[in-house]
């Protein structure tokens, strides 16, 4: 359903993403590891265009992602939770969930709100909806921006470092919220720098270096045979 070709990525004259190719099937778990500065972030951006990629074929079920693609259709078919969740300050948790519905998926308020309070429930914040940003933690507010990306109901989500302000409680909370996604078809990207997660929710693990991936393995063998050098350094840095 996902489909990379030669991608490539440039900042001015510096390569972040050198010609990457790799396919994704639907409800596929893709953990994106790799040392600061590898181009991660920059992949999974490319996927909703908030990077627009200067090269090669980026296509999602057939549909070649490009400048004539419509962003709003394509966010809200591709979710993204960036690094520092952005939630809307003045709008309460609740509101933060329901405005993108409510405006590009037209769904009537009192189901938007009834949706958003399942999500926020899945992430255990149903309790803190009436408060605003301001009024919650670092780990709470990461949850809300996970059950406002879900409220969306994407066919793809993307996640970037979505448990960096969770406790290991609510990191299990985030690993279930994948499974549960895979099971529904929904595709992830995650990139993350915790282990233990990525070796919990990932089908294939895409280990990345100077803007090129270096391997695709299955977890097992990433974590215990990596293929390259550069991983078994990266890995060992880790521990
Ligand atoms: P980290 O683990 O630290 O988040 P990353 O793998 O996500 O790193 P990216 O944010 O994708 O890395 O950055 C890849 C490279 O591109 C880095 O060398 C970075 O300095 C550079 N880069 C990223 N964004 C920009 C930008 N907007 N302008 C110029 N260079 C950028
Ligand atoms: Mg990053």
């Amino acid at each position: 359903m996902i489909s990379v070709r030669h991608l490539y990525k440039l900042y001015k004259d510096f390569v972040a993403l050198d010609r990457i190719s790799f396919d994704v099937r639907r409800g596929e778990r893709i953990v994106v590891l790799g040392p600061s500065g590898s181009g991660k972030s920059t992949l999974i951006r490319c996927f909703n265009r908030i990077e627009p990629h200067d090269g090669g074929i980026l296509s999602i079920d057939g549909r070649i992602i490009d400048e004539q693609t419509d962003l709003t259709q394509l966010r809200a078919t591709v979710g993204l939770v960036f690094q520092n969740y952005n939630l809307f300050p003045h709008l309460s948790v609740l509101d933060n969930c329901t405005l993108a519905p409510r405006l590009v998926r037209k769904t009537p308020r009192a189901q938007a709100r009834d949706m958003a309070m399942r999500f926020l429930t899945q992430v255990n914040i149903a309790e803190q909806a009436h408060k605003y940003p301001i009024q919650l933690s670092g780990g709470q507010q990461q949850r809300v921006a996970i059950a406002r990306a879900l409220c969306m109901q994407p066919r793809i989500m993307l996640f970037d470092e979505p448990t960096a302000a969770l406790d290991p409680e609510a990191i299990s909370g985030v690993v279930k919220i994948v499974n549960d996604l895979s099971a529904q078809g929904i595709t992830t990207l995650c990139v993350t720098h915790e282990m233990g997660f990525a070796r919990h929710i990932a089908d294939w693990i895409l280990f990345m270096d100077r803007g090129r991936i270096l391997e695709i393995s299955r977890p097992a063998q990433f974590f215990t045979h990596p293929a390259t050098r550069r991983a078994r350094d990266f890995l060992d840095q880790m521990i």
